[in-house]
């Protein structure tokens, strides 16, 4: 038997490898939310435009699939333990044990995979009537009735969620302010350039953005959100604040277990944890990444999913799968942005199709190092050159990764 922890996209992924790899034994999920496995990337989007359906009574409050977002396949081949949060982990003769109060959660393991994701960091002030996080189903739906009478949204945090947010909301005719500590939101992760041009699209949708700025309260009256104050003693109005900055790995509930732990589960190059036939996949985990000879926790879509592949194979015994660059997208203010690889620290890139001019609307193909086998790609709008240029540089990854074959 295997046991996964955590009812998303990366247990979800890595239980149907599994079975794509000929592995027949039962497999159980163990998930706190009540929600069948359903995608999350649309819950900062398009989603907030609509209105939610309630859930149907008759799936038992287990479906999402009304709202479009399930992740479809297989699901009947496993068996869910919904509403279930694990709070233990134990190791015995008979096998791995993740553990609910004084009970096992469900029957002792051969092999756990851990995928219980991350939880949105939240600040001071957050029990506020209008004050938000936006990470599950919940809190979308939440959200999304908030925004529909919002004069005045705040944001605080300007990484994607906090833009995909405010590009929706400005989309429904609110007031936005974003704050950011930083002086270039994504400047981190997209490099100073491509992070200015992101900056230059609230400008044009006329999203106000206090960059270097600290908030000291958020400020309420009769339990709901007023306003949001700042380090410098300015006020912004809101009516509507979402706390976007960052996340933390759902872990608390293995401390006690022994296993090793830092800002994520800590895990080899193929995911195993420092628990013998214990796997971490997804945005909990943080693993040994080969490229940088460091342990990173990616928070992406397309790294659930390549993580979770490469545990299956391994619990099946098969050779991984091919190795890919990490990946992810974000949508704002009608743009696909698409990014690949590794941004190098202080490199220009070369613009290779369109323009990166701030005041351009029509998108461009960049790229960082060589522009045949770049070491990043960053396309806004470019789909298929960007897919070009990314199999490219997962082609080149592979074959280096792979061993040499001796004559
Ligand atoms: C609003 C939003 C928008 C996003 N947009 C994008 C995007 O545009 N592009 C992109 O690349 N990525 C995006 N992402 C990131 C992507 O969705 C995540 O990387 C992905 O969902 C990670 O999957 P996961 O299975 O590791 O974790 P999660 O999807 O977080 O799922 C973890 C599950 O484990 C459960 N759990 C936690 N603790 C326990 C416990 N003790 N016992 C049992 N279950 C537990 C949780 O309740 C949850 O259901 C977005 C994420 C969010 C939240």
């Amino acid at each position: 038997m295997i046991t996964v922890v955590g009812a998303s996209l990366a247990g979800l992924t890595a239980a149907r490898e599994l079975r794509a790899s000929g592995v027949t034994d039962s497999i159980a999920f163990v998930g706190a939310e009540t929600w069948l496995p359903y995608d999350r990337p649309p819950l900062s989007k398009d989603v907030l435009l609509e209105s939610f359906p309630e859930p149907d009574p008759d799936a038992n409050g287990t479906d999402p699939g009304a709202t479009g977002l399930l992740l479809d396949g297989e699901v009947d081949t496993f068996d869910w333990h919904l509403g279930v949060a694990a709070d233990g982990l134990s190791v015995a003769t008979d096998g791995i044990s993740v553990r609910r109060g004084d009970h096992c959660a469900v029957g002792p393991a051969d092999a756990v995979i851990i995928a219980t994701g991350a939880r949105g960091r939240t600040l001071i002030g957050a029990d506020l009537d209008g004050v938000h996080v936006l990470r599950t189903l919940d809190d979308a739906r939440a959200l999304a009735a908030d925004l529909r009478r919002a004069r005045h949204v705040v944001l605080i945090g300007g990484g994607f969620i906090g833009a995909e947010i405010a590009s929706t909301a400005r989309l429904l005719g609110a007031e936005v302010a974003i704050v950011e500590a930083t002086e270039i939101p994504g400047a981190a992760v997209l490099g100073v350039d491509v992070a200015r041009w992101t900056l230059s699209r609230h400008a044009l949708a006329g999203v106000s953005v206090h960059t270097g700025a600290a908030v000291e309260t958020i400020d309420g009256a009769a339990g709901r959100a007023r306003s949001v104050t700042l380090g410098d003693g300015r006020i912004l109005e809101a009516d509507v604040v979402v706390v976007g900055i960052g996340s933390v790995p759902d872990t608390d509930w293995a401390a006690e277990s022994g296993i090793a732990l830092d800002d994520g589960f800590v895990t080899d190059a193929h995911g195993e944890t420092s628990m013998p036939g214990v796997f971490a996949v997804g945005d909990c985990a943080r693993s040994f990444d080969p490229a940088t000879g460091t342990h990173v926790r990616r928070q992406h879509w397309g790294s659930a999913v390549d993580q979770a592949r490469v545990v299956a194979r391994r619990i099946a015994g098969l050779e991984p799968p091919p190795r890919r660059t990490p990946y992810f997208w974000s949508d704002q203010y009608g743009h696909r942005l698409q990014i690949c690889g590794h941004i190098p620290v202080g490199v220009v890139p070369q613009v290779l199709d369109g323009s990166m001019d701030h005041g351009a609307t029509q998108g461009f193909l960049a790229v960082f190092g060589d522009r045949d086998l770049p070491t990043a790609v960053v396309a806004v709008d470019r789909p298929r050159d960007f897919l070009r240029l990314r199999k490219t540089i997962d082609r080149a990854l592979d074959a280096s990764s792979r061993p040499v074959a001796h004559a």
